[in-house]
């Protein structure tokens, strides 16, 4: 806080060597929440007890819930001479403790810079005979000096394909669907429209039932939620696939469709108006099916609801920062609102992410791979009427006094967000309607006294 105090407006000096205040968390936190969106999953991470720490914390504090995970314990001694034996010892010791059905291995930095070989020491704990009968473990590469948080995810869910589905001669009429980095509301909202529109389908990674289980007086080690391995592996049985954000699914689709033969589209996550039109469009494609009626209500209601609120929305002036599938289509939305994006930060670099901004909205400030004290300076040089978020956009947002939308990962401050949706027409509907709290709260506090409306 005292920090950003010093964020100077006026001139951006280029820098290559120095981040201030990133706008990303490392890769293994990613892989730990795909590898919790598989029922009965203990994620273990190959490296220190520190890493393992700090990726559960941070899980833990964005649900509100603790994270279950295990750790290699690095020492001075696997720093020098690998990890192999300590994540031998840890995979006999989890199966004969912890018993969950699958151990879902993420590396470190330290075991990456070492070189440990996951495919070798695997192979070597079935052919010890550390792994019972019935058991798996899958593993994704997180070296987290490269990518983000969600390369993290995107790297797990490619070893969930690789590892857990199986190969099928046949093809069935199911749809494999693989859910980028969203919230569980948003898992089992995608679900409800695959439900309503009568498509059958296996999702997987799904955290629906993991990070927002009921309480029920009993602790349980595993939630009843997520995808089960059964049903993973008849994802190499699917008619297609349709994977949702490109930066966290493409290459879970392309091992779906390069080692099972399984095709099928990556469109944008489904947030706003277009960008689920979208995803509807690619199952009408696939199935040939009529949109349900229930849908069409919602997107009419959504439709209804942009129309009517246009005037508030119109030309106030947004700086948003976080993960590249979720800015995307939302930027897409805010301009379908007729918000101006003045400012966009991402913290993954890529230039497919900055393509697709810069074809959405070619007038913004943007910097893909950039950080947050580069935002405050656009914030400063050109103010804005809203900054939309994670957490960590608060200092910001109170140092330039502009009401703040928190979205994305991770949200410490603030609860909610795991149980109401920003996916679908019903998702849009809640965005819109927080977004005109945020400005109406604005104008109702700053307005003059005899210009104060009871209505809108
Ligand atoms: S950046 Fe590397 S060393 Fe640091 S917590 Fe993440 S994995 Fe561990």
């Amino acid at each position: 806080m005292t920090l950003l105090r010093h964020t100077p407006a006026g001139e951006i000096k280029e820098r290559e060597a120095l981040v201030i205040n990133p706008a990303k968390t490392c890769q293994p936190i990613g892989a730990m929440y795909a590898s919790l969106g598989i029922h009965g999953a203990l994620p273990h991470s190959h490296g220190s007890q520190g890493c393992c720490s700090y990726h559960r914390s941070t899980l833990t504090r964005h649900y509100k819930d603790p994270v279950m995970a295990s750790t290699s314990s690095f020492t001075e001694g696997s720093a020098v001479f690998g990890g192999q034996a300590n994540l031998l010892t840890a995979i006999q010791t989890i199966f004969s403790v912890y018993d969950p059905k699958v151990i879902a291995i993420h590396t470190t930095c330290l075991s990456e810079t070492i070189g440990d070989d996951m495919v070798q020491i695997r192979k070597k704990a079935f052919d010890d005979g550390k792994v019972p009968d019935g058991k798996l473990i899958i593993y994704g590469n997180t070296p987290s000096y490269v990518g983000t948080h969600v390369t993290g995810y995107a790297n797990m869910v490619k070893g969930i394909v690789r590892d857990l589905v199986k190969a099928s001669e046949t093809k069935g009429e199911h749809l494999a669907v693989i859910p980028g980095w969203v919230e569980p509301c948003d898992m089992r909202e995608i679900k409800r429209y695959l439900n309503v529109l009568g498509v059958p389908f296996v999702m997987f990674p799904d955290t629906d039932g993991v990070f927002d289980a009921p309480m029920t007086g009993k602790h349980v080690f595993y939630p009843k939620g997520g995808a089960k391995v059964e049903d993973i592996a008849t994802a190499g049985a699917a008619k297609a696939s349709l994977s949702l954000g490109r930066v966290a699914t493409a290459l879970g689709s392309e091992e779906l469709s390069k080692t099972f033969g399984v095709d099928g589209d990556v469109v944008d996550l489904p947030i706003g108006l277009a960008a689920t039109d979208r995803m509807i469009e690619s199952l009408i494609k696939t199935y040939g099916l009529t949109v349900a009626e229930a849908i069409n209500d919602e997107r009419g209601k959504l439709g209804d609801l942009l129309s009517d609120m246009e005037q508030y929305l119109w030309g106030k002036k947004v700086a948003i920062f976080g993960d590249p599938d979720q800015l995307i289509p939302l930027t897409e939305f805010l301009k379908t609102m007729g918000m101006d994006v003045r400012h966009i930060v991402t913290g993954t670099e890529g230039n497919y992410i900055r393509d697709r901004l810069t074809e959405i909205n070619p007038t913004a400030n943007l910097k893909v791979g950039g950080d947050m004290f580069l935002l405050h300076q656009w914030m400063k040089n050109e103010p804005v009427d809203l900054l939309i978020g994670n957490t960590y956009g608060k200092y910001m947002a109170r140092d330039e006094d502009v009401p703040f939308l928190r979205f994305g990962f991770p949200i410490l401050d603030r609860q909610g967000h795991q149980h109401f949706p920003t996916v679908g027409y019903m998702g849009g509907i809640r965005l819109v309607e927080q977004i005109l709290n945020l400005l109406m709260d604005r104008i109702d506090r700053d307005v003059e006294e005899h210009k104060m409306e009871l209505q809108m």
